[in-house]
């Protein structure tokens, strides 16, 4: 089904709700018994949309969301979720502050960050209760790390300035290599067993949470009330389990051009053209997320046929070579990403050609590209 504006778009991302919501229940389904599951909804839903992906998350019973920011926060409210809403990063006095109204639990790893948190309190303001977060021999980026003497000193520190307002104790793997996997969460429990021994905390109140998607998927056994799971939602994870990806990246042939053997291609005159050709232009360049690092190694998928990407991108605009094709004309759908069959460009090729992981180029994609629901 194609929308009549949907044809004056230069490119766009065709977002499936229904792939997001079986990915949701695959997802679901692997969960160990006893474990939750937090629906990480960060940059915008990984470029799907937080007003059109919460919904989704709801529906399955969902009840804990994961964001960064204040502005994805208030979105998530706003599209009607009333469960658990946490951050998982670090944050400003500013942004607890002001994220108060929209119940956003904390995560607390530093002095700092407790001083602030109690500092509003003091203030009286209406805060959720926080989550520690530890580092557990992983991210070195915002968990406390227990592993000397003055990181226990500022645990206590910490828990008296948190007084009765801990939630939960988390960390985040810096790998899922299995071996890393084991000594991180091996690490984890100790220092959270450190924890409850040393304070007035009791492990029944508490949520004790670890792992992301990778973790969910390693086949490692691991401790943790509740996966923290994003990458999976999105389907660019274990496509032999039922995963499919939830979004393609399409634009159109603007313009069809025969230019002779010899000629050349784009800028800087990097390519040269081997034979007489028939060139399409195509509207969509590196400022939506077709990078110019992906020159010399990249396709696009025209009239269910692979073909190659010519020379430097411009802004706007690639140009693939179509000389083997018939019948293509301008208004054609060119897919960058996505497809059916065997004509498809799917992750590996994705991620090679461009140089990044799936969840930078979805997220990305997503803010530079329309976004169509489907
Ligand atoms: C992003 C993030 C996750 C989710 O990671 P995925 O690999 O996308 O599942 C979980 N926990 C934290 C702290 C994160 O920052």
């Amino acid at each position: 089904m194609t929308h009549r504006r949907d044809l004056c778009r230069s490119s766009w991302c065709d977002i499936y709700q229904s792939r997001i919501s079986k990915n949701l229940e695959l997802a679901c389904d692997m969960l160990p018994s006893r474990s939750k599951f937090c629906a990480v909804l960060k940059a915008d839903a990984y470029g799907h949309g937080i007003k059109q992906v919460v919904p989704l998350v709801t529906a399955r019973g969902i009840t804990c969301i994961g964001i960064t920011s204040n502005a994805e926060a208030r979105a998530v409210r706003e599209a009607g979720f009333t469960g658990d809403l946490i951050r998982l990063r670090a944050a400003t006095l500013a942004e607890m502050g002001s994220a108060a109204s929209d119940h956003v639990q904390e995560q607390i790893g530093s002095l700092d960050a407790a001083r602030h948190y109690r500092s509003l309190l003091d203030g009286g303001h209406d805060l959720e209760r926080a989550h520690l977060a530890l580092d557990a021999e992983g991210m070195s980026r915002d968990g406390l790390d227990l592993s000397t003497d003055a990181g226990k000193a500022a645990c206590m520190e910490i828990l008296a300035l948190l007084d009765g307002h801990v939630t939960g104790i988390c960390t985040h793997f810096s790998s899922n290599e299995p071996a890393h996997l084991q000594q991180n969460s091996a690490v984890f429990q100790h220092q959270v067993g450190w924890v409850l021994d040393n304070s007035d905390l009791q492990r029944s109140d508490l949520i004790v949470h670890a792992g992301s998607s990778l973790t969910l998927v390693s086949d490692v056994p691991i401790e943790t009330d509740m996966y923290r799971c994003g990458a999976i939602i999105y389907g660019i994870l274990k496509p032999e389990l039922g995963f499919v990806p939830t979004m393609e990246l399409k634009a159109h042939v603007v313009g069809l051009g025969a230019y002779p053997q010899g000629a050349t291609v784009g800028y800087d005159r990097a390519n040269h053209l081997d034979r007489d050709s028939q060139l399409a232009c195509i509207s969509i360049g590196y400022a939506n997320g077709f990078y110019r690092h992906a020159h010399n190694r990249s396709a696009v998928i025209i009239k269910g046929q692979v073909v190659p990407v010519l020379g430097k991108m411009s802004m706007n605009t690639i140009v693939a070579d179509v000389t083997k094709i018939s019948g293509v004309q301008v208004g054609d759908v060119v897919t960058v990403f996505g497809g059916t069959g065997t004509s498809v460009i799917e992750k590996a090729q994705a991620e090679a050609q461009f140089g990044t992981i799936m969840a930078d180029l979805y997220s990305d994609w997503g803010l530079r590209n329309h976004r169509v629901y489907r």
